[in-house]
């Protein structure tokens, strides 16, 4: 019999999952992050991690992405098992060809989210079945979820899209569009490259000083060559922050894909200029 297993749940909110999955040929253990205080609000939400999966990325990978460097059978079996192990099966999922942008789009209705994958970088709806995906290996997922509205969404903040407030962008969208209040609202943070980890050139430390007033803030470790280490997290929590989000409902899982690449997957880390080799995490949010 299936069944899914709690480890404790941590300050930040987060609590590691596991579940067991029937599968052709035996189980699958599952294993997988989840908000708690996201969770209570009425949303699923989950952020993979690598294991239980068939991929051979380089094995036994639980690559959720479609993309060159998989086949797409492997990538259906994953996201089965994935989205089982969740319990959203009757839920539609629905990815974006991102490209580290900051265009956002609106799940009207379920026929979109049926459709071709849209262009851009951060979803919205407040439609129930629907599961909004974001894909990353090291970037950011942030997650937000409105429990008054019921609006939701998931950006992809890597360094580009969070230069250029992709999260600010899209918590305007939530206001805008959903009438969301942000004090209302809770934002989940998932695993990326933390600030030890994540080093960046000169071109990306200026573009930073132009945009944002607290730009020291975000780094660490100034060198003498000029690179500097970014911190992403820090900079989409103050996003958050100043698009009025209390701080207690700000959730960041402490985890990083650069140090623990037994349980995720790190472009940095892997790909050593092959991305085709690196498989891709699942950050998913929806109501059922
Ligand atoms: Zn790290």
């Amino acid at each position: 019999m299936e069944k899914t297993k709690n480890d404790s749940t941590n300050e930040s909110g987060f609590v590691m999952r596991e579940h067991e999955i029937d599968t052709s040929n035996g189980k699958a253990r599952i294993r997988y992050l989840v908000c708690e205080p996201m969770e209570r609000a009425g949303f699923i939400n989950a952020f993979s991690t690598r294991e239980g999966g068939i991929s051979p990325l380089p094995e036994n990978a639980l690559n959720l992405a479609h993309f060159k460097g998989d086949d797409k059978q492997n990538v259906n079996e994953n996201r089965r098992r994935f989205l089982r192990a969740i319990g959203a099966t009757t839920s539609t999922i629905i990815t974006a060809r991102q490209t580290h942008s900051t265009e956002r789009f609106m799940v009207e209705d379920i026929e979109l989210a049926r459709g071709p994958q849209p262009d851009c970088d951060a979803m919205t709806t407040d439609i129930a079945q629907v599961l909004l995906a974001i894909q990353t290996a090291d970037c950011l997922p942030v997650l937000i979820s409105d429990p008054v509205t019921g609006a939701m969404a998931a950006v992809h903040a890597g360094w580009r899209g969070t230069a250029g407030r992709i999260t600010e962008r899209t918590i305007a969208d939530l206001m805008m569009l959903h009438g969301m209040d942000a004090r209302d609202a809770i934002a989940a943070l998932g695993p990326a490259a933390c600030v030890e980890c994540y080093e960046v050139g000169e071109d990306v430390i200026s573009r930073y000083r132009e945009s944002f007033g607290y730009w020291k803030k975000l780094f660490a470790n100034f060198k003498e060559n000029g690179k500097a280490h970014l911190d992403v997290r820090r900079a989409n929590i103050q996003q958050l922050l100043f698009c009025g989000f209390t701080e207690d409902r700000i959730h960041a899982a402490d985890y990083c894909t650069m140090h623990q690449t037994d349980l995720f997957f790190s472009y940095r880390r892997e790909a050593k200029g092959q991305p085709s080799k690196v498989g891709r995490l699942l950050s998913v949010i929806g109501k059922v």
